[in-house]
């Protein structure tokens, strides 16, 4: 028999209304859940319970689901990339600097570990990981207690650029369909995991660098084991160029005319669409096209911005239908950062304050990510869904005062007060610490790993620069 836990009288509680579709507060509420799985939301509970939680002080939400994340590669960027962009390139840092910066397998395990405590820490309890196969990968995953999506990414090109202006694609198709076949064994070996938190997400890594027979071939994969499929498209400007080059259509008409627009599929990142003021496009269509097929995109605010790049904009992809889910994409790896993000440049890709609220932003942060992965028992707090709760410290002084927590939550305390973490009833993080991983020692091992990738910049860049050049400081070092 499972332990039943009891948060009695809690505060606050973001609980799910089934009825009205949508997360509602309820005060001095009862969050009721036995082993993985939540018995009751709501007021009075008269059941008996294992454990009792005093919720007096606490805001009690559902997990977050990130549905968009390289945590093995990302984190050693920090301090590189923040401000780095091609300007012959629109501003992209994909081409040119990405490159430049080779991890290893350590500094991978490294980095996923460190991004893994900050997830955790943000109150974050579904990760879709779109990452390069690698030994101890689902392992890593499965030892943090986060609920993850492993999706091994690839692909039958590589980008590079010999001067600094010019986007190049070094094709080779069966390497990509070697990646491929190794991508559905890690698929499937995570679906048969024996932690019960793993699952697989099919992942050709950007439209522009696969043939059209590895997405429909790998989307025909997703569909036969019922796993959802993401591809980067609509990233960049270059990007939507290349693609008109080659077919004459948009990225988005081109996914759409392969059928690979639909609620199974999560398009990653579709900022430039037909109609995003940077391209001075003649047609209007991409976005009717994406609601039309009922898409869903994930949407990594944080990430651009650095590169002055908004979605143009949030409240206009959700009204022509489409579903948005969140996702982190780089560091850091925080989701209640990410929300701060989404909600404020909707306002300012708008102009307008009234365009979306801190709601919305929860809606895609939690129901939103999970339509996309085809599922409706994470991401809200209610009878049957699977028991990822975020307990937050209404005390701590950054929320003070509580007259509206998600408010206080999303645009003043971020992570800080996140208290307790609990993935299928387990607790993960107590008191603000990850219980299931060494968080400052994998920041150690971070370090290391990021000398180690910054060694050999020079012989990468095409201009021979080495990392002090092509990444300088922001303050001139004395
Ligand atoms: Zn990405």
């Amino acid at each position: 028999m499972s332990a039943t836990t009891k948060i009695e009288n809690a505060s606050w509680v973001i609980a799910w209304d089934g009825a009205a579709e949508s997360h509602v507060y309820l005060r001095d509420a009862d969050v009721v859940f036995t082993g993985a799985d939540i018995d009751f939301v709501g007021t009075g509970y008269r059941g008996t319970a294992d454990t009792v939680i005093d919720g007096a002080g606490l805001m009690v939400m559902p997990g977050l689901v990130d549905i968009h994340a390289h945590p093995g590669d990302e984190p050693k960027s920090k301090g590189l990339f923040e401000e780095m962009g091609s300007p012959m390139l629109h501003n992209t840092s994909l081409i040119e600097y990405m490159p430049l910066v080779r991890g290893d397998q350590e500094g991978a395990n490294a980095a996923l570990e460190f991004a893994l405590c900050e997830l955790l820490k943000s109150g974050c309890t579904t990760l879709c990981d779109l990452s390069g196969v690698r030994e101890g990968w689902l392992d890593t995953l499965a030892k943090s207690g986060i609920r993850a999506y492993a999706a091994p990414m690839f692909r039958s090109a590589r980008w590079y650029t010999p001067n600094g202006h010019e986007l190049c694609y070094e094709w080779d198709e069966d390497a990509g369909k070697r990646s491929f076949a190794a991508a559905l064994e890690v698929v499937d070996a995570a679906e048969a995991h024996d932690c019960g938190r793993l699952k697989g997400m099919i992942s050709p890594a950007q439209i522009d660098t696969c043939t059209a027979d590895l997405l429909k071939d790998s989307a025909a994969a997703a569909a036969e084991r019922g796993m959802p499929w993401t591809v980067h498209a609509s990233q960049s400007v270059v990007e939507f160029r290349e693609m008109v080059r080659r077919h004459g259509q948009t990225p988005v008409e081109w996914l759409d005319g392969l059928g690979l627009l639909g609620p199974d599929k999560i398009i990653a990142h579709a900022i430039f669409v037909d109609h995003h003021p940077w391209l001075g496009w003649p047609t209007m269509d991409d976005l009717d096209r994406l609601g039309g097929a009922g898409a869903n995109i994930a949407h990594c605010p944080g990430n651009f911005v650095r590169r002055g790049i908004l979605l143009q904009d949030f409240r206009a992809y959700r009204e022509a239908g489409v579903t948005i889910g969140l996702g982190t994409d780089t560091f850091p790896h925080n989701m209640i950062d990410e929300m701060r993000w989404a909600v404020t440049l909707a306002k300012v890709a708008a102009a307008d304050v009234h365009s979306i609220g801190a709601g919305d932003v929860l809606d895609a942060a939690t129901v939103g990510g999970a339509r996309a992965l085809g599922r409706d028992d994470i991401g809200r707090l209610g009878p049957g869904a699977k028991a990822d709760i975020v307990l937050v410290d209404l005390a701590h002084p950054s929320m003070l005062p509580v007259r509206d927590p998600l408010r206080s939550l999303m645009f003043s305390a971020l992570e800080r007060p996140v208290r307790d973490v609990y993935v299928d009833g387990v607790l993960v993080v107590k008191d603000g610490d990850c219980l299931t991983l060494d968080h400052a020692a994998a920041g150690a091992r971070l370090q290391e790993a990021q000398a180690r990738a910054l060694a050999g910049v020079a012989e990468r860049d095409w201009a021979g620069r080495s990392a002090d050049e092509a990444f300088p400081l922001s303050l001139e070092l004395r």
